[in-house]
């Protein structure tokens, strides 16, 4: 990220800002200021001319060079030419010696426009350079009675030598305004980051801003949520992974402590020879409960992975695989003579013909488990469009049945309603984890409806491509 300093960025932007105006100003006025005094020294020039003039009119001949010598000044021009052009006296050019003014060499000046105007118009005003003096000059020239010419002139200043007379002026204003400005940035700055300074990062929306900062405020605040979320999410994913865990050493404990136990008695010759078979079978039976807990264990740390891979997907026909799964199953239920019916249709749908192998299992297991001596279970497969096109495999069964308010913690990890029962009939606690994570893994869901004492109704749809 290139970063720029609030503060400058202000700073420089009020300063170009504040200079153009005073330098725009500055040369406004200035150009005004001249054109205005330009104009009040022409016509006080004009004026000037017009007096003499009225004044040469009524002396005689004789007295007019000592008239124009008395009205030389330093800054003014006085020039009287005769009729035909030839100065007779210039105010510049003649030097007074011994009461007599001699004129240094003069040019003829009846081609000088102000002359001319003058001879025409009686009056005439000229802006011109001057050969003579080598510079701008303003030229008032007024004709008098007898045709001679007074002539009275003005050095003009430019405006550029005119503006020259500010430079100073105008330098300490920029400097007094460009420390104010930046004094004024600085606080300005201050003033428009209080807001964002004051801001809690952990409540973007509380407290005051700009509603300009809405849309990035609100952006932070979803960015806060989200990560809140995360954290949370990940915690309880660690909790559950530690609690998983303990679980399984718990889990697998009782029955190696089981073993443990007996074995110690068989080889210390402390069971008598009848009683061998008994122990044995105690023994496999503990054995084969550690084994499903580590196959269930072995699942769902390979569903928790990951989704199931493409490899292992095919086309799968829910119907034979109910109907295989009940055939595996039908001597344990023939045990608690518990009828096991499938029904239904062949549908198919693309997935892990393992997995659902073992969902299925799990479920009819289940049924059969917690069922009632002649009790039976139904399994219906079909397929259904509405409100999308779904395979669904229905397990009911008219069993023990559950209290409602326990259903929606029997698919975590070791819940169980009936310990002991699960227990005494192999159970693991995490059949219907492995159900529910299958079901998820093939983009389906399972449902379950269930009344104590009425049996349980599980349903699994799954979607067909
Ligand atoms: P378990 O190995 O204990 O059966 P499950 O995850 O399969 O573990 O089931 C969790 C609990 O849900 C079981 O302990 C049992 O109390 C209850 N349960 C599951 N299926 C049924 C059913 N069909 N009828 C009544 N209770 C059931």
């Amino acid at each position: 990220m290139s970063q720029r300093r609030l503060s400058s960025t202000v700073n420089s932007l009020l300063l170009a800002f504040t200079l153009s105006v005073v330098l725009a100003l500055t040369l406004v006025f200035t150009a005004l200021y001249y054109f205005i005094f330009e104009g009040f020294e022409e016509s006080r020039l004009e004026k000037l001319a017009q007096n003499i003039a009225s004044e040469m009119n009524v002396i005689d001949e004789s007295e007019r060079l000592a008239l124009m010598d008395a009205q030389v000044s330093a800054d003014l021009r006085y020039t009287l030419i005769d009729e035909n052009g030839e100065v007779v006296f210039d105010s510049v050019q003649s030097q007074l010696d011994n009461g007599e003014y001699i004129l240094k060499e003069l040019d003829n000046h009846s081609n000088r426009p102000e002359f001319q105007g003058a001879v025409r118009e009686g009056t005439a005003y000229v802006i011109r350079y001057s050969d003579t003096l080598k510079k701008d000059m303003l030229y008032a020239a007024v004709r008098l009675d007898d045709g001679a010419i007074v002539r009275l002139a003005e050095p003009r200043e430019s405006l550029i030598a005119f503006a020259a007379r500010f430079v100073v002026p105008i330098v300490i204003v920029i400097l007094v305004v460009a420390v104010l400005v930046v004094v004024f940035s600085k606080l300005l700055t201050k003033r428009i980051m209080r807001p964002l300074d004051n801001m809690d990062v952990t409540e973007p929306l509380k407290g005051e801003g700009y509603s300009e900062m809405s849309p990035l405020l609100a952006r932070i605040d979803d960015q806060r949520l989200m990560l809140e979320r995360q954290n949370e999410d990940l915690a309880r994913a660690d909790s559950m992974r530690r609690d998983f865990s303990a679980n399984v050493s718990h889990e697998l404990k009782t029955p190696l402590q089981v073993i443990v136990g007996y074995t110690e008695l068989m080889e210390g010759g402390l069971v008598s020879q009848e009683d061998i078979p008994k122990f044995s079978r105690i023994i496999h039976e503990e054995a084969e409960n550690m084994r499903s807990l580590i196959d269930d264990v072995l699942t769902l740390s390979r569903l928790d992975s990951g989704s199931i891979s493409a490899s292992n997907l095919k086309d799968v026909d829910l119907f034979i695989l109910a109907k295989q799964v009940a055939d595996r199953l039908a001597p344990i239920a023939n045990k608690k003579d518990v009828d096991i019916r499938v029904s239904g249709e062949s549908v198919f749908i693309e997935g892990d013909e393992s997995l659902l192998d073992e969902m299925m299992s799990n479920l009819i297991t289940n049924a059969i488990r917690y069922n009632v001596d002649n009790g039976y279970v139904d399994v219906i497969v079909g397929e259904r469009v509405q409100p999308a096109k779904e395979a669904v495999v229905v397990v009911r069964d008219a069993g023990i049945g559950m209290p409602e308010d326990e259903l929606t913690k029997i698919f975590e990890r070791f819940y169980r309603i009936d310990k002991s029962r699960s227990k005494e009939t192999g159970g693991t606690g995490l059949g219907l984890a492995i159900v529910k994570h299958a079901a998820l893994s093939h983009n389906g869901q399972v449902q379950v409806e269930s009344k104590l004492g009425q049996g349980s109704t599980f349903t699994v749809t799954i979607p067909i491509k």
